[in-house]
Formats: structure tokens, C-alpha cells, sequence
């Protein structure tokens, strides 16, 4: 709660000018909250003569925290097949868990969930939170949210972390409004702060120019996305050990207003350029769309898929499953060949993780030969060509 002291405020107005949410007004020379008020504390440190505080509030809110623990990772379970953000998620999680001196946890839901359990606990998770039921077998966001939001009431995990999928992204912030927390999505990065065990929740900010770090110290559970490729998955082990727990949901939990009548899939969606060890990247530079076929040429001849920036998706040359970046996909392959790509920073936000990356570019002062491992200056239609005859010549020698 916001305090406001009568006898200090001099009704300036400072403090109304101040707020973000127009919840401030001066009455009879004095100010007065109204309901619109988010306590972000902006007004309080306006204040040049101190009739403003929210001490109060602070201690109430923080006297709850100790009832949440533990780290939590939404595992994504689909047409037989776990999300392969699942398992970097809880590689992010364990650290996480350690960091902070509690169980991982691991939320699986659907139907004919098999060994799943088994391998989320192979790959760091301690304890499963599993409901495997028939009606969970295709996804409805109303369903999903109703059941995870009902696992988090019950057990007060402090931190619950999701994957920025399509899934992930429809009802992960329902939940979120649900437990009256907030929601850090698309994070680049997650940590645990020293001085009050705080998630630190960073992701680029203001279009990628800059990275903000995010954290809500005086609210549990504390909730962030992730997209796929950001963090790094444990290796299988075997010998681990885990709890799994197998949670009854009640016929109401199981009531969806969404009636699955048929599942497209969607032309190109098959198409899964963050599953690619190797991808030839193609921009603006290529000039035209039968550039493309060129850097195919290339692919087939190292294994590699072809992926794209978003100018060559928006001038229609490659469909946009193939965009690498900050709307497109993020990727992490072991060998990243980008060809006529100037380097922009929501390009290089989708591809910075990549194990080496090649730029070829006829400008030296490219931008992506800041990230670039090695730079081959010069027209990519004499280098891309010299370079398949050579790959060719080597596969056969
Ligand atoms: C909110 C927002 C989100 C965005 N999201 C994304 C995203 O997800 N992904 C993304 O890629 N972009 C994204 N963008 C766009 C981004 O800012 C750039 O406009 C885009 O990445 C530029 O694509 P490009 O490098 O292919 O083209 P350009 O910037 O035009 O660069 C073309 C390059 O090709 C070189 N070149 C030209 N001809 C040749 C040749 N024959 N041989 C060799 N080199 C040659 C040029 O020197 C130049 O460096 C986003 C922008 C915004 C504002």
C-alpha cells in the first residue's frame, strides 16, 4: 500500500506528474491515490519532502515469500513427441534449483505419456508433476491453464519457467494472470540474484538495442519463457532419480470450451531450421529469389538446411519458417553461413549462439563480421560457387 503523509505533502503535484498510470491527483492541496496505482514506487522517489512511502506494503508482501519453493519447467508434451525446449528448460532449471537450494520440478501433461517422466528426470528434473489423461490428448489452451494454474496453488512453486513455443505463448500468460504474477517472456538468459534469491529474468529490450533484466522480488511464483535453442539441455542420465507424482484432475479441470475437429498441418511447418546443425543463411544480398537455389546447392552439399533473414522472407523469396531472428526463430547450429546478411541486431539476436559462424559479405564493414568467427569479403555469387566445387572436390578425393 502507498502511505501518503498529510502533514508532510505540500501538494506540489510532483508526484501525479510522475505517474505512469495517471493514479495520483492533488485534492484540497494534498495528493490522493486512486485504484489505478501498480505500487512502482515512482512517485515515492519523486517526492523532494518525503510524504510519500511504502514500507507497510513491502513487509506484508514479503512475510508471504517463504511459503513458495522450488523451480518449475512447463514440459511440453505433443502427438507423442516432448518439445525439445523441455529438456534446455531443465537444464536451466537445474542450475537454477542448485543456485537456490530446492527441487526441480516438472510439469508433463497429455495422454500416453509412456517413459516421458522417466527421461525429464534422466535430463535433471527431481520430482514429475504428471497428468496423463485421454482428454489431454490433443491441446486446449482453456484446459491447460486451468490444470497448471490449479498446480501451482497447490504447491507454491517460486519460480515456474515455459517454453516461448506457440503453445507456450497461448496460455502460459493466463496463467500468469491467474496467479496474479507476472510474465518475462522471450528470456535470453536467467539467474539467480545474491542478496535475495530473486529470478533475474534478462531479454533484449526496445528492439534488441539493449538487454533488460527483469525481477520481481516481492511476488511469487515468478514466471519467464524461453525460446528454443536459448539454453542448453543436461546429457541423458540414467542413474538419476526422481519422484512422479500422478496428479487426478477433477471432471470440472477437464471442461474446455475448445473442440479439436481436425489438425492441418501447416505448409512448410515442417520445416525446422533450429533442428539443423549446419544452416546456410541467405538476406537481401542474394538480390533475388533464385539465390536461394543456390545456397541449396551449397546445403546439399555440406547436410545443411537453408535458412533466411527476414528482408529475403519479406520480399517473399522463402516462406518465414525459415527466419532466423528476434521474430523469427532462434537458432544454435554448429556451423552458421550467412550470405549477403548485413548483421542487424534482431538478426544476430536469433543467431549469436551459433557453435561458428561464416559471413560472407562484399561490404568489410558489415556488421555480422562483428559476431563472425570468419569473413570472406567479396560477391557471394563467385564465393558460394568456388566454395561447393571445393566441398565437392574434398567429398570426393
Ligand atoms: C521489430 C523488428 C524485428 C525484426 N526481426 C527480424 C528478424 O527476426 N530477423 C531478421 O533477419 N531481421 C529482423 N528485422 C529486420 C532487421 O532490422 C534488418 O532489416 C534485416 O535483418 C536486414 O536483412 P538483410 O541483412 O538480409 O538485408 P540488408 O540489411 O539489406 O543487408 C544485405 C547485405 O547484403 C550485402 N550484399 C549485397 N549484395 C551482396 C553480394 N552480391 N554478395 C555479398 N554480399 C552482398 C550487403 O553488403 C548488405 O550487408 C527486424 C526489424 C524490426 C524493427
Amino acid at each position: 500500500m502507498l502511505i501518503i503523509n498529510k502533514e508532510l505533502c505540500i501538494g506540489c503535484g510532483i508526484c501525479a506528474d510522475q505517474c505512469p498510470f495517471a493514479a495520483i491527483e492533488i485534492q484540497n492541496g494534498v495528493a490522493v491515490v486512486g485504484e489505478a496505482c501498480t505500487l512502482c514506487g515512482s512517485c515515492v522517489e519523486s517526492c523532494e519532502v518525503g510524504a510519500l512511502s511504502m514500507e507497510v506494503a513491502e513487509k506484508t508482501v514479503k512475510a508471504d515469500l517463504a511459503a513458495w519453493s522450488g523451480v518449475w519447467v512447463f514440459c511440453e508434451y505433443r502427438l507423442g513427441e516432448l518439445a525439445p525446449v523441455s529438456l534446455e528448460l531443465l537444464g536451466a532449471g537445474r542450475r537454477l534449483a542448485d543456485l537456490r537450494g530446492v527441487t526441480l520440478g516438472a510439469v508433463l501433461f497429455g495422454h500416453d505419456t509412456g517413459d516421458t517422466a522417466k527421461k525429464l528426470i534422466a535430463h535433471g528434473a527431481d520430482r514429475i508433476y504428471r497428468i496423463d489423461h485421454e482428454q489431454l490428448a490433443a491441446y486446449a489452451e482453456d484446459t491447460y491453464a486451468t490444470l497448471l494454474t490449479a498446480l501451482i496453488n497447490e504447491y507454491r512453486p517460486e519460480i515456474v519457467l515455459a517454453g516461448a513455443t506457440a503453445i507456450g505463448r497461448s496460455f502460459i500468460p493466463g496463467v500468469a494472470t491467474s496467479v496474479n504474477a507476472g510474465l518475462t517472456a522471450d528470456c535470453t538468459s536467467l539467474d539467480i540474484r545474491d542478496e535475495d534469491g530473486a529470478l533475474m529474468q534478462t531479454r533484449p529490450a526496445f528492439g534488441g538495442n539493449i538487454m533488460a533484466t527483469i525481477v520481481c522480488p516481492s511476488s511469487r511464483p515468478q514466471m519467464a519463457t524461453v525460446r528454443p535453442k536459448v539454453m542448453r539441455a543436461l546429457e541423458y542420465d540414467g542413474s538419476r532419480s526422481g519422484e512422479i507424482i500422478d496428479v487426478a484432475p477433477t471432471p470440472s479441470q477437464l471442461q474446455s470450451r475448445v473442440r479439436v475437429l481436425e489438425s492441418v498441418v501447416a505448409p512448410g511447418a515442417k520445416v525446422n531450421i533450429q533442428e539443423a546443425d549446419i544452416l546456410i543463411s541467405g538476406g537481401r544480398g542474394l538480390d533475388n529469389p533464385k539465390g536461394f537455389e543456390l545456397l541449396q546447392q551449397l546445403a546439399d552439399a555440406l547436410g545443411a538446411k537453408v535458412s533466411a533473414s527476414r528482408a529475403a522472407v519479406d520480399a517473399g523469396w522463402i516462406p518465414y519458417p525459415h527466419q532466423v531472428g528476434q521474430t523469427g526463430k532462434t537458432v544454435a547450429p554448429k556451423l552458421y553461413i550467412a550470405c549477403g546478411i548485413s548483421g542487424a541486431v534482431q538478426h544476430v539476436a536469433g543467431m549469436q549462439s551459433s557453435e561458428t559462424i561464416v559471413a560472407i559479405n562484399r561490404d568489410a564493414h558489415a556488421s555480422i563480421f562483428d559476431v563472425a568467427d570468419f569473413g570472406i569479403v567479396g560477391d557471394l555469387y563467385e564465393i558460394v560457387p568456388k566454395l561447393i566445387k571445393r566441398i565437392e572436390e574434398y567429398r570426393r578425393a
